[in-house]
């Protein structure tokens, strides 16, 4: 196959991104263990390749084949998303200050309190939905903006191409957090962005059944070289079945998110005329705060839905425990319905309130799944 002239879509780099292997001609890609590759007489490394940790060929396809999706110079794969997370923080330089949304990932937030804050960095967590907060928050010496959306557990939505805009005037580096909407719904690197993070251990696997991250960059820079580090010296190194697991869930990619938004939008609507249900935080419903902006910066809605049942906690946990479709466990992204009581898991100086349910919407029929919740809701209120 020649080098294509136009760029193609989303759907076809996740299936042919880096697939020429002539010298075997495998049509997929094999899993290569070895830690080690044989040198040339002159001392040369032939393949490119030397040792695990600076190099693998099938960590390599899977980087390709992300920055390529996420239209990125440098793509930098990790163990975990938390090992991404944890690689562009420690990019920085003691004494930096960064702004995080005031509902950022659970663990993001544990990990700059309990660690970045001891290593030097100053942690500032702002409502990332409102402009003029965040122009106020950028007006003090500011290294690094992270962004998230939607966001987690109230499927929050920031304005990317706001946010962006105000943290160029200021020179401030802005990261964003696109585990949940994935490449296929919304790429900030487009948008101006300089890095976006991954945990690829969601939707991006597929499959709840491997760990890993990813570090992208919209160009070459230092940061990028620093991230690049951590993985290579410092060993944030994934393991060559991670990644190959990783890329062979990117090739199902676009065609899973097409359900999961469909099936999220379906479900997120039957909720909403569901007298157990005080409200719905889900993008694709017009009565959503962040709909109009959704609309605007993603090309679907997305697979990740949160309500609030009258009733708190317990009418919360009567509920979860009477669904027989959907599984009361954390993550998602993968292709079983999740359902998960955050504020309970997140535990002290969780933001969630606790009739809060966060569900990650799976694979399977709809009518199943909102005569699952229906039934559910009838049964909890009685
Ligand atoms: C799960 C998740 C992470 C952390 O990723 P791990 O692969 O569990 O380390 C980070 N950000 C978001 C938005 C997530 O959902």
């Amino acid at each position: 196959m020649s080098e294509p002239k136009r760029r193609l879509h989303p759907e076809t780099i996740a299936i042919h991104s880096a697939a020429k292997r002539p010298e075997t001609g495998d049509v997929m890609p094999p899993i290569h263990l070895s830690t080690t590759f044989v040198r040339a007489p002159d001392g040369s490394y032939p393949s490119g390749f030397d040792y695990i940790r600076s190099g693998n060929p099938g960590r390599e396809e899977l980087e390709t084949c992300l920055s390529e999706l996420e239209i990125a110079e440098v793509a930098v794969a990790t163990p975990s998303g938390m090992a991404a997370t944890h690689a562009v923080f420690s990019a920085l330089d003691p004494g930096d200050r960064v702004l995080v949304p005031l509902d950022t990932y659970y663990g993001t937030k544990n990990l700059l309190h309990t660690h970045f804050e001891r290593w030097g960095l100053e942690v500032e967590s702002i409502d990332m939905s409102s402009p003029t907060v965040i122009e106020r928050a950028l007006e003090r010496r500011t290294r690094l903006i992270w962004l998230e959306t939607p966001s987690n557990p109230c499927i929050t939505i920031t304005d990317l191409g706001h946010a962006i805009a105000a943290a160029q005037r200021h020179g401030t580096l802005v990261a964003c957090d696109n585990t949940w909407a994935t490449p296929v719904l919304q790429r900030p690197l487009e948008l101006g962005a300089d890095i976006v993070v991954h945990s690829t251990t969601k939707y991006i696997a597929g499959h709840s059944d491997a760990m890993g991250g990813a570090v992208l960059f919209r160009e070459r820079s230092e940061t990028a070289e620093r991230v690049r580090e951590a993985q290579t010296e410092a060993g944030l190194t994934p393991a060559p079945f991670d990644c190959w697991l990783i890329r062979r869930g990117l090739y199902t990619l676009a065609c899973r998110m097409k359900t999961h938004c469909e099936n999220a939008q379906r479900l997120a609507e039957f909720l909403e005329t569901q007298d157990g249900v005080e409200r719905v935080h889900f993008p694709g419903l017009a009565s959503d705060p962040g709909h109009e902006v959704a609309k605007r910066q993603m090309s679907d809605f997305g697979g990740m839905l949160s309500f609030v049942v009258h009733g708190g906690r317990e009418r919360a946990f009567d509920l979860v425990n009477s669904l027989s479709i959907a599984r009361p466990a954390t993550s998602l992204g993968g292709p079983e319905t999740l359902i998960e009581h955050r504020a309970s898991i997140e535990g002290e100086g969780t933001q969630a309130p606790e009739g809060l349910l966060r569900v990650s919407v799976g694979l399977e029929h709809p009518e199943d799944l909102t005569a699952d919740f229906g039934e559910a809701l009838a049964a909890s209120t009685a």
